[in-house]
């Protein structure tokens, strides 16, 4: 006999999980099922952001980060510690259990919210039917009033580059690595190679990064970008913009890695690893048949509107199979909202106020509109900022570099734009945030009381320099 559900969620990454409980706290019946298998065949649920994404990579910035410190800082603070040494298994070990930790908690969160979790493959057919495969082959059959497809992505591959994961690896391997390579060249300067890069540089690889592209994080606010890129070479990564990789060969135990510089001209490197991160496409292999009527764009994605619903009457999709950033709280609130949407309560997803975080150190984050962009729209704004040298908790922290750059209307004086880059500024971006979302200006920001000292105040210096009366800063 077909169950039948009023909500079935294909994925149960940070799109889908995230949509079944919601449904299941507005009282629908609901399924989540998920494909995910590890690299020892283990099933487990929170999709590439638990198991190989977003937790895994930020519990190695943390080690790795913390190395580091400890290794360049600890006598600035009158701490001597003679004969510190790497134990990456144990690190490695750390990663593992936050991340089984995590999934585990996924599937007892389901459980909790009455929400029917399965393991396997699932594929929608005509009817809003959906065809189940376990991992053992046997197939079985669910039908719903309504189906999430939250599929998620996965990374995409370079002509002439093909993955082996020993060699020429892709981001999960290079989450699990168990020694820390010698040379190490990285392709792509995105959020994922900056990332990753950091980990392994901090961990004793020499690193080099080859970036296609001439402008350094061209999606940041170029202000930002410059005062990254001028960090992560004072710290020792190799970052080469303008480099397009043509070929690769693996021999003897290293890669030979053909790439055309900024000129034109042809150069090789020779490395023992090579990370291809050049970005992630939209997954979608086997997740539905052909005569069910969804479509997909002309790179992929699942075909959407505005409130994630596809052509098919009942069918919606969410997270990094539909077009916009592929963020794990974008994919979130996409999945809540269409949760709630299915049980006809208000949803709103504001697309033009989601946060970007790099966990690099510095850290840089930002929210709305970027300088280059209001250039563009020809908005008239203004802006302050404030650097972290002038920050009493950046200094007591050790970590006073970077700043808070707030870019606001001329007339209204509404915030616009918010870039941080500096310690916590991951955190501090929140802040921003709310602010937008209430419509602030930088007067309500100046009038906002932060406590002392605190990173926070940054924001509120920064607010202050808007109108020139930033208070500790010389260059107001
Ligand atoms: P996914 O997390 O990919 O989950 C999709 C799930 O669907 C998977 O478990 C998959 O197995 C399952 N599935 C697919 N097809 C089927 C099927 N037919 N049947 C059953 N199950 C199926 N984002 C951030 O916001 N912050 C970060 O710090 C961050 N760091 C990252 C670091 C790395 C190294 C990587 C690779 C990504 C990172 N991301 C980060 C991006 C983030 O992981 C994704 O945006 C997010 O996971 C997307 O969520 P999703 O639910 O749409 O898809
Ligand atoms: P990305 O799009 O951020 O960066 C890929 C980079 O590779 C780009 O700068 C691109 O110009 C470059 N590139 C492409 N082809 C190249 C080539 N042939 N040679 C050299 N460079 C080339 O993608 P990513 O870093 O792989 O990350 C994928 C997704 O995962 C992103 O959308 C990101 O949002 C998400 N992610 C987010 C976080 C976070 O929020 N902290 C962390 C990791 C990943």
């Amino acid at each position: 006999m077909t169950d039948v559900f009023d909500v079935v969620v294909i994925g149960a990454g940070p799109a889908g999980y995230p949509a079944a409980i919601r449904a299941a706290q507005n009282g629908l019946k609901v399924a989540c099922i998920d494909a995910w298998k590890n690299r020892d065949g283990s099933a487990a649920f929170g999709g590439t952001c638990l198991n190989a994404g977003c937790i895994p990579s930020k519990a190695l910035l943390e080690s790795s980060e913390l190395y580091e410190r400890c290794r360049t800082e600890l006598a600035v603070h009158g701490i001597q510690a003679a004969g510190m040494t790497l134990d990456l298994a144990a690190m490695q070990k750390r990663r593992a259990g936050i991340v089984r930790t995590m999934t585990g908690g996924v599937a007892a969160l389901l459980k909790a919210a009455g929400a029917t979790a399965l393991h396997g493959s699932a594929r929608l057919l005509p009817g809003r039917r959906v065809e189940v495969t376990a991992a053992d082959g046997s197939r079985s059959e669910l039908a719903a009033r309504h189906v999430v497809l939250a599929s998620g992505s996965s990374p995409s591959e370079l002509k002439g580059l093909p993955v082996d994961h020993r060699y020429i690896i892709d981001s999960w391997d290079a989450l699990e690595l168990t020694s820390v390579p010698r040379t190490l060249v990285v392709i792509g300067a995105g959020i994922i190679g900056l990332e990753l890069g950091s980990v392994w540089r901090r961990l004793g690889a020499k690193v080099v990064v080859l970036e296609a592209l001439e402008h350094f994080l061209a999606i940041a606010d170029q202000q930002l970008a410059l005062e990254a890129l001028r960090h992560f070479k004072k710290q020792g990564l190799d970052i080469r913009l303008g480099a397009t990789v043509t070929a690769a060969t693996v021999a003897d135990g290293a890669v030979s890695l053909q790439y055309r510089d900024q000129g034109g001209a042809a150069n090789s490197l020779r490395t023992d690893q090579v990370i291809v991160a050049v970005g992630r496409r939209p997954f979608t292999a086997n997740l539905f048949a052909a005569d069910c009527g969804l479509g997909l764009d002309e790179r992929g994605f699942i075909q959407v509107d505005a409130q994630c619903r596809t052509r098919v009457e009942g069918v919606w999709a969410v997270g990094d199979c539909v077009r916009g950033p592929m963020l794990a709280h974008k994919g979130k609130e996409e999945g809540i909202a269409v949760a709630d949407r299915i049980t006809a309560r208000y949803a709103h997803v504001n697309y033009d106020l989601i946060p970007s975080v790099i966990y690099t150190a510095p850290e840089i984050a930002w929210v709305g509109k970027t300088e280059e962009q209001l250039k563009a729209d020809g908005t008239v704004y203004k802006s302050g900022v404030f650097p972290f040298a002038a920050s009493g908790r950046a200094r007591a922290m050790q970590a006073a570099v970077g700043f808070v750059k707030i870019l606001a209307a001329q007339g209204s004086d509404s915030i616009l734009g918010v870039h941080i880059i500096g310690p916590m500024a991951g955190e501090l971006i929140a802040e921003a945030t709310l602010a937008m979302e209430f419509q602030a200006s930088t007067e309500d920001l100046q009038r906002t009381i932060h406590a002392h000292p605190t990173l926070a105040e940054a924001l509120h210096e920064a607010a202050l320099a808007v109108d020139k009366r930033a208070i500790d800063n010389i260059n107001r």
